[in-house]
């Protein structure tokens, strides 16, 4: 094979490599490897050190040993559950190799009869004789295996043998293209960054394996990460491109809206009102996301922003995730601009066709100014007349791919606001959503104090109950999370049907029950019930966890809440606490907590801020786990881990805001791009 000059050749089919036939190439399909840059990230997992073999009488036991042995016997035996095992041995003395779960016929593969082969792992000691179970294993049949003195090992699917595979990642170090430096010198200077290639080779050698803070692993997840961010870059700066026909307004009437609420905006809303404005104002197409906590107060930066949009005679959609906060957004709305001349109506899955139709009528004669409903109703045949603004209330599950369609939805003259009570890292939030522009509300209301936070074992019930008793005759109102709807002989956590009818027995006539397995009428009449206080208590599966606003609700206790994750138990005790009144979760729980359980109730307990949480939820969970990162369209990052290059990730975030300040002409890096399999996208929006 020629050694190639250009990075395309990495982007070859692992068919062009010598010894390479369909056989192998479907077996490294299975590994989701098809190219030969696909083959630079399967990494190996250990090594095996040549340096410490061992004679069968020197090995140690509990110690992971390598030692070369001659096969000398199979026992397969013929009874399930029953191990294999390998008799080896050397000229010291027998081990036994014992395997589950592999099949005979493979064993007899790797393992040949009367040949010599290098086993690595650690060492037992089972009737008498040493033994190795599920261990490396090389062919010593290879010269090479002979040779080098430390070998890596890779997990490869059954049927591909480790000669095969190192022949192939062999041929690709060898031919490395020369590959001309995408990123500035003056970066690669500043942090020390290794060559491409020369960081490629590296990451391959066994002695590197651990070493994720050296400079030619940092260069890679830079590499990595900032393909990414380029991406996204080039998605917002397509976006930006649109043009549209400004929107005119004076703010008289939102200035009268404002100084009619019975409190006052925050600086920090206000600065987003002003932010939102701008855009609406500008020439070219608004794509922003609110990104604020739970009970921060987005819904009436929303609305006011709705009313500027209307006031320049423009019509404005707003869609919730569900028909109850559809339908609670709704409700504000008609209330809040109640003395005005505007037309508002709300699309659920209920309403009879008749009404419907008329909807659907009146939108494309722009006789409704704004309407609202879930997701799903603006899917399709929902035409408006001159549609000048889409907000999409707790919108977390969109990934990239589906926020650029988004975009383009309403026309060229509509904006689109985005709204999220999800906090994300700050080291994610680019990855995330580095295609918009964003807003922070990090400023909670003034009259807001923070949710106080306990946790009590299962057995003080008791304690609770008397102090829901006192806290309901202050008129205060009370959720109550079970995990389960219906009890489960399989799952040891409390129901929310048994515990309706415990609490209905304390509390006779005062108790509602909502869950998922309710119809949606149902569901929203046992809400408004709560919400006009003929219950006191709610209790409820996570179904309120997305935006419900019940401002009398200050008490929540959350049941077997160490089987939640931090950022939703966050999410729950933002239901409460949403007035001035104390707000106050309790976090339940069986005995025997679990050390990871200790610490997310204890950080829940220390902060109400949900910024800090998501970081900490991260660090605790992995960064596999976030919301919404998953669904964010990007693909897992082969290196890059947040938690662990939290550095690099900012790093990258300062590299693009220069490489978009500096205009600084994206070829450069389109090798990268290519790479990393971006390039398809950014081809597909331009
Ligand atoms: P979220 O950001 O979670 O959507 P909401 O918009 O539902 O929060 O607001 C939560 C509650 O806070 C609502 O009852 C709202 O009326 C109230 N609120 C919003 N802004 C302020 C403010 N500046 N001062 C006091 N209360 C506010
Ligand atoms: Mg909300």
């Amino acid at each position: 094979m020629e050694n190639s000059k250009n990075y395309k050749y990495l982007l070859n089919d692992i068919s062009v490599l010598k010894r390479v036939g369909k056989k192998t190439k479907d077996l490294l399909k299975k590994k989701k490897i098809k190219n030969l840059f696909d083959v630079l990230w399967n990494l190996p997992h250990s090594y095996t050190d040549r340096t410490l073999e061992k004679k069968v009488n020197e090995l140690e036991i509990g110690k992971i040993c390598t030692v070369n042995l001659r096969v000398i016997k199979y026992n397969f035996p013929r009874i399930r559950n029953l191990p294999n095992k390998v008799v080896c041995e050397d000229d010291t003395g027998k081990l036994d190799i014992i395997f589950f779960n592999s099949r005979e016929g493979y064993i007899r593969k790797i393992l040949p009869l009367n040949q010599n082969v290098l086993i690595s792992g650690k060492i037992n000691y089972f009737k008498n004789r040493y033994q190795i179970t599920n261990p490396t294993y090389l062919s010593l049949e290879s010269q090479e295996n002979n040779i080098k003195k430390i070998l890596p090992n890779y997990s490869l699917t059954e049927g591909l043998s480790e000669k095969v595979y190192r022949n192939i990642i062999d041929q690709i170090l060898q031919n490395l293209p020369k590959i001309d430096e995408w990123h500035l010198e003056e970066t690669i200077k500043k942090n020390k960054f290794d060559k491409w290639n020369e960081s490629i080779i590296k990451l391959h050698d066994p002695k590197n394996l651990d070493k994720t803070n050296a400079n030619f692993y940092k260069r890679l997840v830079f590499d990595e990460i900032l393909s990414n961010f380029i991406l996204l870059s080039e998605i917002r700066k397509k976006i930006k491109k649109i043009k549209k026909k400004p929107k005119v307004f004076s703010n008289i009437k939102s200035i009268d809206i404002i100084n009619s609420l019975k409190f006052e905006l925050t600086k920090n809303q206000n600065k987003i009102i002003k932010e939102i404005d701008f855009d609406l104002k500008s020439k070219n197409k608004m794509f922003r996301l609110l990104q604020g906590d739970v009970g921060s107060g987005k819904t009436i930066i929303a609305l006011i922003c709705a009313l500027n949009v209307i006031d320049s005679n423009y019509q404005v959609s707003v869609m919730a995730p569900t028909e109850i906060l559809a339908t609670q957004h709704y409700k504000l709305a008609k209330n809040l601009f109640r003395k005005l001349n505007i037309k508002i109506e709300l699309l659920t899955g209920k309403i009879d066709r008749k009404k419907r139709k008329e909807i659907l009528t009146n939108l494309k004669d722009q006789k409704i100014d704004i309407l609202f409903g879930t997701h799903a109703i603006f899917q399709k045949n929902v035409l408006f007349k001159k549609l000048g603004l889409i907000i999409i209330d707790e919108q977390h599950k969109f990934g990239v791919k589906q926020r650029m369609s988004l975009s383009q939805k309403g026309g060229a003259d509509c904006d689109i606001l985005l709204m999220s009570a999800t906090p994300i890292p700050r080291t994610l939030m680019m990855s995330v959503y580095g295609d918009m522009d964003i807003s922070r509300l990090t400023e909670k209301p003034s009259n807001r104090k923070n949710v106080l936070t306990y946790s009590k074992p299962e057995s003080k019930i008791e304690e609770i109950i008397r102090f829901i008793k006192k806290e309901i005759k202050l008129d205060n109102q009370v959720f109550w999370i079970c995990p389960l709807i219906n009890e489960s002989k399989k799952i040891d956590h409390e129901s929310a049907i048994k515990k309706h009818e415990f609490l209905e027995k304390v509390f006779p006539k005062k108790v509602g029950l909502i869950h998922g397995g309710l119809s949606k009428e149902d569901k929203e009449n046992v809400l408004k019930l709560f919400l006009e206080k003929k219950f006191l208590i709610l209790v409820s599966t996570t179904v309120i966890e997305v935006g419900i606003d019940i401002p009398n609700a200050n008490i929540i206790i959350i049941e077997n809440s160490n089987k939640f994750g931090l950022s939703q138990l966050h999410q729950l005790r933002g239901r409460v606490g949403r007035s001035n009144k104390q707000g106050v979760c309790i976090l339940m729980y069986k005995k025997n907590l679990s050390q990871n359980a200790r610490k997310r109730i204890n950080i829940l307990k220390s902060t109400n801020d949900g910024f800090v949480i998501a970081d900490d939820d991260m660090k605790l969970r992995g960064y596999g786990d976030i919301l919404g990162f998953k669904q964010s369209g990007i693909k897992d990052f082969k290196l890059a881990d947040p938690v662990l290059h939290s550095k690099l990730f900012l790093l990258a975030e300062k590299e693009i805001n220069k490489i978009e300040q500096l205009d600084i002409n994206f070829n450069r890096y389109m090798p990268l791009l290519k790479l990393y399999d971006l390039a398809d996208i950014i081809n597909e929006i331009n």
